[in-house]
């Protein structure tokens, strides 16, 4: 079992920005693999390193392309603005409407430190820029609406408090 712990709406981690790493060592492999377990354990489809208190530009995804493990990424293209569900592993029980590119191209590097490149469409492309927006300390509560932001208002207040506690995922 992966000994991370997942990071709460409210909790202080999620707000940092993260920093680029400078190259993919047997450290950044390790946070890999436990972050890829903590993202299975709790069901979810990326996981982003503010989300588990690592303060580095690291994720891992797999939403139906099989599992990356990325570091430094960022975005080359981006076209088709659409609106999709999103969750978010930090916010359990919150589901909200957000518009995004639905197909993009990423730069980043691999496990293994080597620069790829990735056409991404669908829920794959909106799950990493989920993802990307973790390491820019950016959540969804970002970007929605003051409608959206009304409706889960009473589940916020709980999270916060939750987080204030210590209590994690
Ligand atoms: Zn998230």
């Amino acid at each position: 079992m992966s000994n991370l712990k997942i990071r709460l709406y409210g909790d202080p981690a999620l707000r940092k920005k993260a920093s680029p790493v400078g190259k993919i060592t047997a450290e950044e492999k390790k946070l890999f693999e436990n972050m890829a377990q903590a993202m299975y354990a709790a069901g979810g489809v990326g996981l982003a390193g503010p989300q588990v208190n690592i303060n580095k530009q690291l994720l891992v995804i797999d939403a139906g392309a099989g599992l990356f493990k990325l570091a430094n990424p960022k975005i080359l293209k981006a076209v088709c603005v659409k609106s999709g569900e999103e969750g978010c592993l930090s916010f359990p029980e919150v589901t909200v409407k957000i518009k995004r590119p639905e197909k993009i191209v990423v730069e980043a590097l691999n496990h293994e430190g080597v620069k790829i490149r990735i056409e991404a469409e669908g829920l794959f492309a909106r799950a990493l820029q989920h993802e990307m927006d973790h390491l820019m300390g950016v959540m969804i509560v970002d970007r929605i609406g003051m409608r959206q932001r009304l409706l889960i208002l009473p589940k916020l207040k709980r999270l916060k408090k939750m987080a204030k506690e210590g209590i994690t995922r």
